[in-house]
C-alpha cells in the first residue's frame, strides 16, 4: 500500500462518541458488523452499539490453541484476531448463483440479482486490510469480475482499528502489513487506554470517512494523544509473537518440489482444511448444481472449497494432488510464492490464524523457514508417502 492520503486533522472520540459513529452507519443503511463474543471465541456479527464489543476480553493464542481471557482494563478492541475474517461477509461461504424453473414449454434461468446490503465493518485490523486488497485483485482484478463481491464490496464502510495487542501467532510486522493501517480505511482508530483515559484517536481516510467524521461528537487530538498512540504502535510491533523471512523465500519454495519436508508436514497434517477456512485470502470455491424432489426447480451454488481435500483436485479418474504432501505443498508455495507471480503480492498478510486454528499446531512459519534453510534437498521422486 502508497503512502496515505488522510483528510481533515486526528481527533479524538470517547466510548460515546464511537456509539455515536455505529448509531450514524446504521441510521445511514449500512448493517453494522463488529466484534463479539460467541461460544467462547471473538466473532465478527452484527452489532447495534458498543455494548456489544468485548469490553476487557483478550485471546491468548499459540500453534492449535486459542483462549479467551479476562484483560486488566475495559478495552473494546484489547485482542489480536479471532477465528474469522471479513471475508465471510464480502466473499460468503455459500452463494447461489441462479436458478432454473420447469415451464410448460421447457424452463426459464433466472440469475442472482446483485446483493443490495451494505456492509459497515467496524474493527478491521491492518492485516485484514491487506486481505481485502489481496482479494480486490483476485475478485475484480483480472478480464472477469465477481459480480456479487463487486457489489458487497463497492457498498462497504471500513473502519479499522490499529492492533493495541499483538498475537501469539501475528506475524504482520515481517509480512510488511501491520500492526498499524495505512491506507485503504474509511476510518481507522488506536484505542488509548489507562487509569484514567479511555478514547480513541481517529483519523479519516476517505472523503465519506471525513463527512461522517464530522457530524460525531470528538475534540481535536493534540501531541500527547499522537504520541500515545505512536508508543501503542511500537509495544505491538515489540510484541508480535512471530516472524517470516520473506527474502529469497519465493526462490527457495518454487526451487524444492520434491523437498522430503512436505512428507514431513504430512505426517502431521490431518488434512482438515482448518487452514484455507479460516485464511483471510484463500478463495477458492467449487459450484454444484441441485434439483428439487419435485423435478420443478434446480440452482447452481457456489461454496468455499479447500486445496487439502481430495475432490478439490478431483479430474476424471482421481485426484491430481492424491497425496497430504502435494496438498499442504500446493497451498504454501501458492500462498508464499506463486502468489506473487499471478497477483503481484504475498498471499499471507501475517495474521497467524491458519497456525492458530490448526488442530495440530502446524506453523506456516516454521514449515516456510525448514525449506528456506535447505532448498532442493533431494532429487525428484516418484510420488509422496501421505495419503
Ligand atoms: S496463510 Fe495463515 S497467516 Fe497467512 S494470511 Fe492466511 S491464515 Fe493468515
Ligand atoms: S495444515 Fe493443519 S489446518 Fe491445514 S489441513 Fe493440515 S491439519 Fe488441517
Amino acid at each position: 500500500m502508497g503512502a496515505p492520503t488522510l483528510p481533515g486533522a486526528p481527533v479524538l472520540l470517547d466510548p460515546a462518541g464511537l456509539d455515536a459513529l455505529i448509531a450514524a452507519l446504521a441510521a445511514r443503511g449500512f448493517s453494522v458488523i463488529g466484534p463479539t463474543l460467541r461460544e467462547g471465541a471473538i466473532v465478527y456479527d452484527r452489532i447495534s452499539g458498543i455494548g456489544a464489543l468485548p469490553a476487557g476480553w483478550t485471546d491468548r493464542q499459540e500453534a492449535g490453541r486459542y483462549r479467551l481471557e479476562r484483560r486488566a482494563d475495559a478495552a473494546l478492541f484489547g485482542y489480536a484476531v479471532g477465528p474469522q475474517s471479513w471475508k465471510r461477509f464480502l466473499h460468503p461461504p455459500e452463494e447461489r448463483l441462479w436458478r432454473a424453473r420447469r415451464t410448460e414449454d421447457g424452463f426459464t434461468i433466472e440469475t442472482e440479482p446483485p446483493p443490495v446490503e451494505r456492509f459497515a465493518f467496524l474493527g478491521m485490523r491492518a492485516c485484514e486490510l491487506h486481505a481485502v486488497a489481496i482479494q480486490d485483485r483476485v475478485f475484480l482484478g483480472g478480464t472477469h469480475q465477481d459480480p456479487g463481491y463487486a457489489a458487497r464490496r463497492a457498498g462497504a464502510f471500513l473502519v479499522a482499528v490499529n492492533c493495541g495487542t499483538a498475537g501469539g501467532t501475528c506475524f504482520c510486522v515481517s509480512m510488511g502489513t501491520g500492526p498499524r493501517a495505512e491506507s485503504g480505511f474509511d476510518l481507522a482508530l488506536t484505542e488509548l487506554i489507562g487509569p484514567d483515559r479511555h478514547e480513541f484517536l481517529t483519523v479519516a481516510g476517505s472523503a465519506e470517512g471525513a463527512a461522517l467524521l464530522a457530524t460525531l461528537p470528538s475534540r481535536p487530538a493534540g501531541a500527547e494523544a499522537e504520541a500515545a498512540a505512536a508508543s501503542v504502535m511500537a509495544r505491538t510491533e515489540a510484541g508480535m509473537g512471530r516472524t517470516l523471512e520473506r527474502a529469497g523465500l519465493k526462490e527457495a519454495l518454487q526451487a524444492s518440489p520434491e523437498h522430503p519436508h512436505w512428507d514431513d508436514v504430512a505426517a502431521r497434517c490431518l488434512a482438515c482444511a482448518n487452514c484455507t477456512m479460516v485464511c483471510p485470502t484463500c478463495f477458492c470455491t467449487s459450484v454444484s448444481d441441485h434439483t428439487d424432489l419435485a423435478g420443478t426447480e434446480a440452482a447452481r451454488v457456489k461454496r468455499w472449497d479447500s486445496c487439502f481435500t481430495a475432490e478439490f483436485s478431483f479430474i476424471h479418474g482421481g485426484p491430481v494432488r492424491p497425496h497430504r504432501s502435494a496438498r499442504y505443498r500446493q497451498w504454501l508455495t501458492h500462498k508464499l510464492a506463486h502468489w506473487v507471480d499471478q497477483f503481484g503480492s504475498s498471499g499471507c498478510v501475517g495474521c497467524g490464524r491458519c497456525i492458530t486454528w490448526c488442530p495440530v499446531g502446524i506453523d506456516i512459519t516454521a514449515e516456510a523457514a525448514a525449506i528456506r534453510a535447505a532448498p532442493d534437498a533431494k532429487p525428484e521422486q516418484e510420488g509422496h508417502g501421505n495419503p
